[in-house]
């Protein structure tokens, strides 16, 4: 499939500030000379949470890691079928970095990843693949919705007032979305599910960009609209 778009929209990243890390350390330490072990222990486990939280997301953008998304594609699978698992890369990014500089690079990629992670449907997670590259995890919908998901991110994104962080910047997205239903067969392996959303993606940068490509249930063809 295919579409594009204009507009606004946009928040700022949350990382788990790394104060609050110290903070919950030195306040454990403080009981823990007390000998108040029982709140030392409450501390200190909350110090762990937001280690490990911290561990799981992305030093640039915020979102879930590499590891995480692992963790998630390798791990026990825990959510219900269908899932969609969306595989997202900026269109033509080597020209921004070469036109406006790595730092406004890095802006826009920490400023794709907010948009990205609005609207996700419950228990849905964005992840940074790797340099330009994110995936949407979206379990629990049907290839319709898990499109409308997908194509209003590249909405997003396309209609951002993307002018305001550097005069003459404009960013979209393309994306490959592999879906899979219950009953379609056996399990799909994570590399399965990878390449299906990567040969995907392929294909909506090969049909122009600024795109979402997936594959229709009943025809197992490719089919692409504009909007
Ligand atoms: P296409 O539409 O085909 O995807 O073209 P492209 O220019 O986006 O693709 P290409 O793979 O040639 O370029 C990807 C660029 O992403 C190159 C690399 O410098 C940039 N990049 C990857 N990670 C980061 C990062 O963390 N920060 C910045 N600023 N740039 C990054
Ligand atoms: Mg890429
Ligand atoms: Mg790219």
């Amino acid at each position: 499939m295919v579409a594009e778009g204009e507009g606004a929209a946009g928040r700022t990243a949350s990382p788990q500030p790394p104060d609050l890390l110290r903070l919950h350390e030195a306040i454990a330490s403080l009981f823990a000379t007390q000998g108040d072990w029982q709140r030392a222990y409450q501390h200190l486990r909350s110090a762990l949470e937001i280690a490990r939280d911290g561990s799981l997301r992305d030093a640039l953008t915020s979102s879930y890691n590499r590891r995480y998304l692992d963790e998630r594609l390798y791990g026990p699978f825990t959510d219900r079928l269908p899932l969609g698992l969306a595989l997202i890369d900026l269109d033509r990014f080597k020209s921004v970095n070469d036109t406006y500089g790595h730092l406004v690079g890095d802006r826009v990629l920490r400023r794709v990843a907010d948009l990205l992670q609005e609207d996700l449907p419950p228990g849905g997670f964005c992840a940074r693949y790797g340099g330009e590259e994110f995936v949407l995890w979206l379990p629990g919908v049907d290839l319709g919705r898990a499109v409308r998901v997908v194509d209003d991110a590249r909405l997003r994104v396309a209609r951002h007032p993307w002018s305001e962080l550097q005069p003459g910047l404009r960013v979209t997205i393309s994306a490959g979305l592999a879906h899979e239903t219950p009953g379609s067969g056996a399990p799909t392996s994570p590399e399965r599910r990878l390449r299906h959303a990567d040969d995907l993606l392929y294909a909506a940068k090969h049909a122009g960009r600024n795109k979402v490509a997936y594959q229709d249930a009943q025809t197992t063809q490719l089919i692409s609209h504009s909007e």
